[in-house]
């Protein structure tokens, strides 16, 4: 606790107790801040949860991260954590046209490598520099969809469904997903979607992800308490009033409010944010995504499977683990409409669809979109959005700070994002606490 005469008991309230809200309390609490972390759940990680499931531990949430991220690399070194590499896969099914094709993941491959190619064919032109969205103008490309886009190609069914089915991982909501984050995470991987594709969905951590956030909450020295979602937060000019859900007021020289975006109209925020970011927070981003891990029986050969969204409730599927004779199959489905982790028979119908006679014995999942802190999946910003009212919210707002993998610009919608926003914003915060009476 410090400094009575700007009547604030902390230096710092950090909101969210995720990647990002964990990051900025531990680089202002090691530079020697006051810091107290308020989080809602009674547990930390957000939309990360490694998670007790058919008597092993598996991530219901954000799970693949990768060498190529600089943050998450930086603290998997220095805490010594190594990621976990995944099972070696060869069989890979596709829905194409009402039929599931069949090859090698290099036929795979083959097949999708031009389609993709058009696609994202401007990738590296719209976004030269990834960390500087606002680089070029993008108003034309920030007015697309994905489904537009998909529409422009003119291809036929079958190359339409190879081309959807091979986005379906990340691409759930076509008609309401704007193209340019799809540019921009190619663009981070020099235009080249398979690229992309690997850096951001096959390397976990060995330990889980609850090891690294672990390791960089310990070093924090920020106090914590969780179970205490936040109401308001009150911006007067010479501090910062947060109000908890109970009631309770706890004054601060400014915040770092590290929600998810789809929660933060739940919190009063005086004064507001500039209006493009309001009606973006207003809106929600679309994303209503379901990961759902099946268990198989037996040891089935591994595999990979994609369909189209609206073709099969299960979008992508992929054989992950080995566990106690049977086999833990890791699916996506474009939301707990299409099929719900709590569906067993459902989950085991959509993977028939690729490997008939399939049985899964169990399910789990988290649903995200109806939990009441997050709200939704991952984020994908509608049109509009990823240069326009994004970068508004990466900017200082007077005392208060946002933060999070939502409003990232490399790394938007993951670990990496969450982590580089987090330190940002700390060292916003420092170099504004340094300059005297802030
Ligand atoms: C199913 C799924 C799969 C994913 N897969 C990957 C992946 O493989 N790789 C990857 O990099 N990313 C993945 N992501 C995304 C990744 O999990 C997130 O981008 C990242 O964890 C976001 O971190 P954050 O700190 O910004 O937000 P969060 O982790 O959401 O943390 C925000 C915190 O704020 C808390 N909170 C909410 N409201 C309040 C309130 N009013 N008061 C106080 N606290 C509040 C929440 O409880 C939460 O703990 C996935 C996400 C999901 C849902």
């Amino acid at each position: 606790m410090t400094n009575s005469s700007h009547d604030t008991s902390y230096d710092v309230v950090v909101i969210g107790a995720g990647f990002a809200g964990v990051t900025a309390a531990r680089d202002l609490g090691t530079s020697g801040h006051s810091v107290l972390i308020l989080e809602a759940r009674d547990r930390v990680g957000g939309r990360t949860h490694l998670a007790e499931a058919f008597g092993r531990q598996v991530e219901l949430g954000g799970t693949y991260v990768h060498w190529t991220q600089p943050n998450v690399w930086h603290e998997l070194r220095r805490h010594d954590i190594p990621l976990a590499a995944p099972l070696d896969i060869d069989t890979v099914y596709w829905l194409a046209d009402g039929t599931v094709h069949s090859g090698s993941r290099l036929d795979h491959s083959n097949a999708v490598a031009p389609l993709a190619a058009r696609f994202f064919a401007d990738a590296r032109a719209c976004f030269p520099m990834p960390y500087d969205v606002t680089a070029v103008d993008n108003r034309a490309i920030e007015k697309e969809t994905i489904a537009s886009r998909l529409d422009s190609l003119n291809l036929s069914v079958h190359d339409r469904d190879v081309l959807e089915g091979a986005l379906a991982t990340l691409v759930h909501s076509p008609d309401d997903q704007g193209v340019a984050q799809l540019l921009l995470w190619a663009a981070t991987t020099f235009g080249d979607w398979g690229a992309f594709l690997e850096t951001a969905g096959f390397w976990p951590i060995e330990g889980g992800t609850k090891r690294l956030l672990d390791a960089v909450l310990g070093e924090s020295r920020a106090e914590i308490r969780l179970s205490t979602p936040v109401s308001a937060i009150d911006d007067d000019g010479s501090g910062v009033l947060v109000t908890t859900g109970a009631g309770e007021r706890i004054r601060a020289r400014s915040a770092v409010v590290a929600l998810p975006l789809n929660t933060l109209g739940d919190v009063r925020i005086t004064p507001d944010v500039a209006r493009p970011a309001r009606a973006m927070i207003d809106r929600k981003h679309p994303v209503r995504s379901a990961k759902i891990w099946a268990r198989v029986r037996g040891e089935v050969e591994p595999f990979c499977a994609f369909a189209p969204v609206g073709k099969n409730p299960v979008n992508t599927a992929r054989v992950e683990y080995r566990h106690d004779g049977d086999t833990l199959v890791v699916c996506f489905a474009s939301g707990p409409s299409a099929v719900g982790a709590g569906d067993r028979e459902g989950v085991q119908d959509a993977l028939r669809t690729f490997v008939p006679g399939i049985e899964v014995r169990e399910t789990a999942g988290h649903d995200w979109v109806s939990d009441q802190f997050s709200q939704g999946a991952w984020a994908h910003h509608r049109p509009g959005n990823l240069s326009g009212a994004v970068p508004l919210l990466r900017e200082p707002h007077g005392r208060v700070h946002f933060a999070g993998g939502d409003i990232a610009s490399v790394g938007v919608g993951g670990i990496e994002g969450a982590m580089e926003t987090g330190a940002a914003a700390a060292r916003n915060i420092a170099a504004a606490l340094a300059d005297g009476p802030y």
